[in-house]
């Protein structure tokens, strides 16, 4: 037996996927979607029973796991969405749906619409502030693709950034933990009350020499600064003053964005984004492999499904 992780029974066998995905979802037995109820659920069996099919007599209504997560109303097989999410939690630079569409066998659109809902699962519920034991949080903000509701200034090409989709990210040193947002401008009004839902006043904020940093720094504990314009990459009075774990992130993310995602619409971009702060949250670095990274991802199906529907 090869001990390679695409070997796994769920990649290939229907009946195991859906036990694979009901023992993360139900860690403590099937839940009717229905009712709610926990103790009268019968798993229903005979050929003519689609697999995953269970029965509620307290309400004595069918379900299966995947109501209420982004399965539902998929007619795709379950273990071919786990193959998409383990190849989406695997790869550092995402992977395209063309790629998913010829690894997996099915539709180009079939592909599309199984990433997009795997990006909605990867979107992260996690609302804290960054930086809240008092801790670091590096800012920076990059550029990428056209906004097309934005008519270019300057006709030279590669000239000026207005036109350009803004992102701004944050990482937070302590965790390793990444959040990145789609910003209009970089005007402070846009900026300040981004940074004040996402950052505690109690971090310490670093950033470059941008001025509306500057404008920005009283909200927060203390301020560092590295002057990038001047080829300072790590403070020279403070070698914990940088912005180099930002630097990486972006890195990472416009590699993928260029690499992979090569048409991405405005519209999408935050999505993407919910992709690569879910895989850098979640790295290696940090002691996540990609079975754990995939497991996360599942976890993360409940819910999501009406946020996707909306959405679109
Ligand atoms: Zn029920």
């Amino acid at each position: 037996m090869s001990n390679s992780i695409l070997s796994k029974p769920y990649f290939h066998n229907e009946e195991a996927a859906y036990e694979f995905v009901e023992a993360r979802i139900w860690p403590r037995g099937a839940v009717c979607p229905h009712c709610g109820g926990t103790e009268r659920n019968k798993k229903m069996g005979g050929a003519s029973t689609r697999i995953g099919t269970y029965k509620c007599y307290d309400c004595r209504k069918p379900f299966t796991v995947k109501i209420g997560t982004i399965f539902e109303a998929s007619h795709i097989p379950m273990r071919l969405w786990l193959q998409a999410i383990f190849l989406i939690a695997a790869s550092k630079k995402g992977i395209s749906s063309n790629q998913l569409h010829r690894a997996l066998g099915i539709t180009l659109k079939s592909a599309w619409f199984m990433s997009h809902r795997i990006r909605e699962a990867m979107k992260s519920n996690d609302v804290s502030f960054f930086g809240s034991d008092g801790g670091d949080v590096e800012v920076d903000e990059t550029f990428i693709g056209h906004d097309p509701k934005i008519k270019p200034r300057n006709s030279r090409k590669g000239r000026g950034y207005a036109h350009k989709n803004k992102v701004l990210a944050l990482v937070e040193r302590n965790t390793g933990k990444a959040r990145s947002i789609v910003v209009d401008d970089l005007k402070v009004s846009t900026l300040l009350p981004i940074l004040q839902a996402n950052i505690s006043p109690n971090a310490r904020i670093l950033t470059d020499e941008a001025s509306h940093y500057y404008q920005m720094r009283e909200h927060f504990r203390a301020h560092g600064t590295v002057e990038h314009g001047a080829k300072e990459y790590v403070n020279r009075d403070n070698p914990t003053i940088h912005t180099n774990t930002i630097e990486g992130f972006f890195s990472v993310f416009k590699r993928g964005m260029k690499g992979v995602y090569q048409h991405c619409g405005h519209q999408h971009l935050n999505r993407y984004l919910h992709e690569f702060d879910f895989r850098y949250s979640n790295r290696q670095a940090l002691n996540v492999d990609d079975a754990e990274r995939a497991e996360r991802i599942l976890r993360g199906v409940i819910g999501k499904r009406l946020t996707y529907q909306t959405a679109v």
